[in-house]
Parts: structure tokens; C-alpha cells; sequence
């Protein structure tokens, strides 16, 4: 037995349950009866929250305290930059949050990215600013003075603050390298991104030293390029910098290989991330249970040195909304139980889930209880292969982060460019040509998806296996949902090849089910209108997240996109 996964973690993604005191000390409950031992606070900019910073407002840059800190920039504040004000208050509910958690055997990390700032620092350091407006990445101003300070001042705002995942590099921060051309100055102009990684990394690096804290870096990446341009920044840093690897390439997608950089970084120590509630595979309004592939990850992980993992379960995008509301809480639960002992059997992990979230009814004999979670295993075990060949087309990611997309042509930018799988895996490279034989293709496996869902959502509304009332009446909805989800996404899916196959080849060319291209359309853009109908008359359609992953402005605004491509002469 390797040592396996000491650092247990669990990420709140929603900035809304970050300062939820109710709903920390839900998760802090879940972490100390399945043994997790660290809470994430990812929301880009949250130190911000808690940090002047005073030396760019006018104070001294060596303050002795929090405090100190804050009076030497009262006045500033109150004239240019009244709402961090607020931070003396925001410090005391996350101090309060750190001393519950840590009663809890449970550190406290906050996620973020860099760089990011205030505005005052633009007047702080006016060379910032280029004429046209661009702000500059490079210049050394951001690695030699404001990160090291930045942290320096967030410490002593938190001291108990265990560490920082930080991302860097990514368009998603105020700035960085990957926005670089935006600046048009000569250091940028002629600057290695790996010196850029480095001057960041190691810039924030020394203020975390001093204070005993853990940085903990991700790697932020959408190309292999990238990624091979971030190893090499990142293998001759500091050997206690930690790395926080996705568990594939790029961002969540079951149907991605491993993430290659995997067990590549020397000696630094290294931690997987998991996504359970699925930004990319139905966010848990449809149920998806990814018992087999967590266990595959994390096997995959420790043959790769990987002594740490980080479960997310909620997404930023999704206000209000997290595993702990729907079944994909079954994915957090055997996280936990297999970072723990991957011998552990499926059983065992339903039994916890279906404990742990009081779903099962009381009362049950010993033959019942067997037979209640033999059968939730059954239909769950179900979930994922439906999924895998709905949320997905050729392993390419086919949906607006698990939403319905506005026209075809945006999945081909987000599958196909975008979120590229070929870009990890070669194979894939004619993964949305639109021949007639991949055409049907890709139509057989939805309609395969349709048919196994039709079928288990049936099966599960035909009678409680033994749960409370109210948990079987949750898990009938969302099964119902994922029925409806299935034939929606079988549908755009449809009208997605042929409207490509009417505009890019010959509408009159039969290509499947013995029917022309432009027939096909036609008949999916009528088969849709009917959908969306019958769709709005649902329960589910009043109920959130439901009504915005299935919204029928959003079915619409496909229809009217089939009907322009249909309406576009063939050649
Ligand atoms: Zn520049």
C-alpha cells in the first residue's frame, strides 16, 4: 500500500456559499465525518476582499499589523477607494470561519489568480498604463514590489490562513501572460513567457516563506504548448511549491486522457483536482455518477506521486447550486471513501451516501435495506455512459458548460476550437468531420443515449427501492430531467450535422436513416419546435437550475439558427 492521499480538500467554488456561514459548517459537518481535512475558497480575487493593499494607497509598506496597516491609509481610503472600508469586516468572518474550520481538524485556503488588483494601483505606478490604454504585464513593478507585498499584507490580515492556490498565466485574471499581446511595449514584446512564470511565481514565493504558508500553483493551461512552456518554468522553483493538477488536460472533461504533466515536476508535491457536481457533465440537475472513473483518476494519480486531491462542488458560473443539493453528492462521497481505501467496494460507497444525506427509509429490513442500494447502484451505474454520449460527441465537448448552445456554430468553436481534444489527443483530429459516415455515427450514439434514458427513467419512476418519500420524489425529478436533457441534446446534436452537411456539402446527398441532408434538417427543425412545446409544459421547467440548463429561449434561438442554415442554398 503507497501512502496515498493526505491532503483531502474540498472546493467552494460559488462565491455565495463562501460567505454562507450555514452553509461552511454544512461542509465542515460533511469533512469531518468523511474524513477531509482542508476548505478551498476559490473566487478570483478574494484577497482582495481582506487586503488594502496600504503601501499603494500611501502607506509605508512595513506595517507591524492588520491595523497599522488600515490607519495608515484611513483617509486615502475614505477619499479614493471607499469600499475597502468593508475588508475590516470581511477579515472578521473569515477569521471566525478559520477558527470553526480548524476546530474541525480543517485548514483553510483560499483559490485565486493572478494578477489581480484594485485600480488605485494604476495610479500608485502610472508607467502601468500604456497610451492605448493596455495595462502592462511585464514590467517588474507587479513581481518586485506588489506581489510580495500583497501577501505580506494578506498574512498578517490572516493569520491562520493555511495557504493559496493560485493560478497564473490564465486570461481569466486581471491580467497576464496569455493576454501579453494586448501590451505593445518593447518588453513585452520581447519577452519569454517562461521568464514571466517565473518572475510571478517567485515573486509571490518569499512573502509565503516567511510566514510558513503553503503556495500552491495550478496549472492553468489550454495548450500542450503552454503547458510544456509552464514544466519548464516550473521544475526549477522552490521544491516546496506545490502543484495542483486538474486530473485531464485543460479543464474537467471525463472524456479527456490524464493530465500528461502528471507525475513530470521533479520533486514537487502534487495535488489533483476533481470536479463532482460536473460544470461539463450536467452540473447534478441530470445525475451522473463517476464512481469508476474517480477510482481510475485517483489509482492513476498516486501511480504519479499524487498525495493530494481537491473535490469541486460548485461552479462559479452557477450561483446557488452545489453537489450537496443533488445526486452527484454520491461523486463527493466516494472521493472522500477512495482517497481513503481504494478497496473499498461501490456498495459501501452508496450505503455512506444514501446514510449520510438521510435518504433511506426508516424502518427497513436487513433484506430491504440490501435491495435498496443494490438498486440506486444499479440505476446510477447507468448514469455516466448516457451522459458521456450526451454532453459529448466524439468525446468533444458538446455543451454550453452542460446548457443547450445558442447556435451550431458555437459548438464547433467551443468542442471543436476552444476546448480541442485533439489537441490531447491526435486521434480525435476528424472527431467533427462532417462525412455522412461520421454523421452516423454520432447520431447512432444519441440515439443510444436516448433509448437507455427513456428506459432508466422509467424503471426509476416504476417504485421506491426504499427510500424516504422525499428523497425518491428528488430522484424521480432529476431522472425526469435527464430524460428531457437527453432528447434535447439528441436534437441539437442531429441538427447540428446536418445543418453543417447542408451548408458545407450537398443538402440533396442522402446521408442517413435513407433520407437527404435537407430533409433530415427540415424534419429535426419541426421535431425541435415540437420539443420545446411539450417542454415548457413540464414541472421541471419552473424549477431552478433546471430552467437554465434546459431554458426554452435557448431551444429557440438553436431553432432559428437550423432554420438560416437551412434556408442557405447547398454549395
Ligand atoms: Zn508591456
Amino acid at each position: 500500500m503507497m501512502s496515498g492521499y493526505t491532503f483531502r480538500a474540498m472546493e467552494v467554488h460559488d462565491f455565495t456559499q463562501i460567505w454562507n456561514l450555514d452553509e461552511i459548517r454544512r461542509r465542515l459537518d460533511f469533512m469531518v465525518r468523511n474524513g477531509m481535512n482542508a476548505l478551498v475558497f476559490h473566487e478570483p480575487g478574494i484577497e482582495d476582499k481582506i487586503v488594502f493593499p496600504a503601501k499603494f494607497l500611501g502607506g509605508s509598506g512595513n506595517p507591524d499589523s492588520y491595523y497599522d496597516a488600515f490607519l495608515e491609509v484611513d483617509h486615502a481610503i475614505l477619499y479614493h477607494a471607499l469600499r475597502e472600508n468593508l475588508n475590516l469586516n470581511r477579515r472578521d468572518y473569515i477569521n471566525h470561519v478559520i477558527r470553526e474550520a480548524r476546530e474541525a481538524g480543517v485548514d483553510v485556503y483560499f483559490e485565486n489568480k493572478e494578477l489581480w488588483f484594485s485600480d488605485f494601483v494604476l495610479k500608485y505606478r502610472k508607467e502601468l498604463m500604456q497610451q492605448d490604454g493596455t495595462i502592462c504585464p511585464s514590467d517588474p513593478f507587479w513581481y518586485e514590489e506588489f506581489l510580495p507585498y500583497k501577501y505580506k499584507e494578506l498574512f498578517l490580515a490572516l493569520p491562520d490562513l493555511a495557504g493559496i492556490i493560485c493560478s497564473i498565466g490564465t486570461g481569466e485574471a486581471r491580467l497576464a501572460i496569455s493576454n501579453t499581446f494586448a501590451c505593445g511595449c518593447d518588453r513585452c514584446k520581447n519577452l519569454d513567457p517562461v521568464e514571466w512564470y517565473k518572475n510571478m511565481i517567485l515573486g509571490m514565493y518569499k512573502p509565503f516563506k516567511e510566514a510558513g504558508k503553503k503556495l500552491i500553483i495550478r496549472d492553468f493551461i489550454y495548450t500542450k504548448a503552454e503547458q510544456e512552456r509552464f514544466q519548464k518554468a516550473f521544475i526549477d522553483m522552490p521544491e516546496d511549491i506545490v502543484l495542483s493538477l486538474k486530473n485531464t488536460p485543460h479543464d474537467f472533461y471525463p472524456t479527456f486522457p490524464d493530465n500528461p504533466l502528471m507525475g513530470q515536476v521533479g520533486s514537487h508535491p502534487q495535488i489533483t483536482e476533481y470536479d463532482v457536481n460536473g460544470q461539463f457533465f450536467g452540473w447534478g440537475a441530470q445525475p451522473s455518477a463517476m464512481l469508476s472513473d474517480i477510482r481510475r483518476r485517483l489509482r492513476y494519480g498516486k501511480e504519479h506521486n499524487v498525495t493530494g486531491f481537491l473535490a469541486r462542488t460548485d461552479w462559479e458560473g452557477v450561483q446557488d447550486w452545489t453537489c450537496f443539493d443533488n445526486l452527484n453528492m454520491v461523486n463527493l462521497y466516494a472521493i472522500a471513501a477512495c482517497a481513503e481505501d481504494e478497496n473499498i467496494s461501490d456498495e459501501a460507497i452508496y450505503l455512506k451516501w444514501l446514510e449520510g444525506e438521510h435518504m433511506l427509509r426508516e424502518n427497513l429490513t436487513p433484506g430491504e435495506l440490501k435491495s435498496c442500494i443494490g438498486r440506486m447502484k444499479e440505476w446510477l451505474d447507468e448514469t455516466w455512459p448516457i451522459v458521456e454520449k450526451t454532453n459529448f460527441v466524439n468525446g468533444c465537448l458538446f455543451s454550453n458548460d452542460s446548457c443547450i448552445h445558442l447556435t451550431p456554430d458555437q459548438f464547433t468553436f467551443i468542442g471543436g476550437t476552444h476546448h480541442s481534444l485533439s489537441e490531447w489527443d491526435p486521434e480525435k483530429k476528424d472527431a467533427l468531420e462532417m462525412s455522412a459516415e461520421n454523421i452516423r455515427k454520432i447520431i447512432g450514439d444519441k440515439e443510444w443515449a436516448r433509448e437507455k434514458c427513456e428506459k432508466l427513467a422509467d424503471q426509476v419512476s416504476s417504485g421506491n427501492p426504499g427510500l424516504t418519500e422525499e428523497a425518491y420524489d428528488k430522484v424521480k425529478e432529476h431522472f425526469e430531467f435527464m430524460r428531457w436533457y437527453v432528447r434535447g441534446f439528441r436534437l441539437t446534436a442531429r441538427g447540428y450535422c446536418f445543418g453543417r452537411y447542408v451548408r458545407e456539402k450537398d443538402g440533396n446527398d442522402v446521408i442517413a436513416e435513407g433520407k437527404t441532408a435537407a430533409e433530415l434538417l427540415k424534419e429535426n427543425i419541426q421535431e425541435m419546435e415540437c420539443y420545446r412545446e411539450k417542454l415548457c409544459t413540464m414541472p421541471f421547467i419552473h424549477t431552478y437550475p433546471f430552467d437554465a440548463q434546459l431554458n426554452p429561449e435557448r431551444v429557440d434561438f438553436y431553432i432559428q439558427a437550423l432554420k438560416k442554415m437551412s434556408g442557405g442554398t447547398a454549395r
